[in-house]
């Protein structure tokens, strides 16, 4: 029998159970959760509690909200023949602090097959149920990786006969990057996306 009371290994297998978190941070969790005093387990019991409650997907672009639709796409001030397409709800949050008028669909996730992700796990139909009539361009802002890539290339195929432009967001050197010490796909990616001046 274990030592500990069950209240305790019972918080310890919660954590982990989630992404990136194994036994030892697990446990590391739950200890500090009993002592420290910023961090209340009754302050993470509530917002848990109330993560899911209320909670809907935008009818429009996926995104999480309250209502049916979210407040981006209610908005007609903004473009909405210009579709930004976003693995998650965060990078909607991202896009939202630079100057982007356009509009989102977020995916929930990228094509991954060893991860059980197909088309029909993410929400790639509605994606092309908008693409339907009124849109002329739609950004794929997948992540430049493996599964970003050919997530991007799926939309492609998807959509290039429906609507004008299917672009990407172009790839290269971050600010502040240092071009002696970048790698080689990164530079290559630099002046492939290469615009004037
Ligand atoms: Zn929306």
């Amino acid at each position: 029998m274990s030592l500990l009371p069950p209240q305790i290994t019972k918080t310890i297998e919660e954590f982990s159970k989630l992404p990136g978190i194994g036994p030892k941070s697990a446990e590391r969790l739950t200890f500090h959760l009993l002592r420290s005093s910023k961090a209340s387990p009754e302050g993470l019991g509530k917002a848990l509690g109330e993560l899911k409650v209320a909670l809907e997907y935008c009818k429009t672009c996926q995104m999480v909200c309250l209502q049916e639709e979210c407040s981006i796409c209610s908005d007609s001030s903004r473009d909405h023949s210009m579709i930004l397409v976003v693995e998650n709800p965060l990078d909607v949050v991202a896009f939202e602090n630079t100057s982007y008028k356009g509009v989102y669909h977020v995916l929930h996730g990228v094509l991954s097959p060893i991860d059980g992700m197909g088309p029909e796990q993410l929400k790639l139909k509605e994606l092309i149920d908008r693409c339907q009539s009124g849109v002329s361009e739609v950004i794929v802002a997948t992540n430049p990786d493996i599964e970003g890539e050919a997530t991007a290339s799926y939309i492609h195929d998807q959509l290039k006969d429906k609507v004008e432009a299917v672009t990407r967001l172009a790839h290269g050197l971050p600010m502040g990057a240092d071009i002696e010490f970048a790698d080689q796909v990164t530079l290559r990616q630099a002046v492939e996306g290469r615009r004037r001046i």
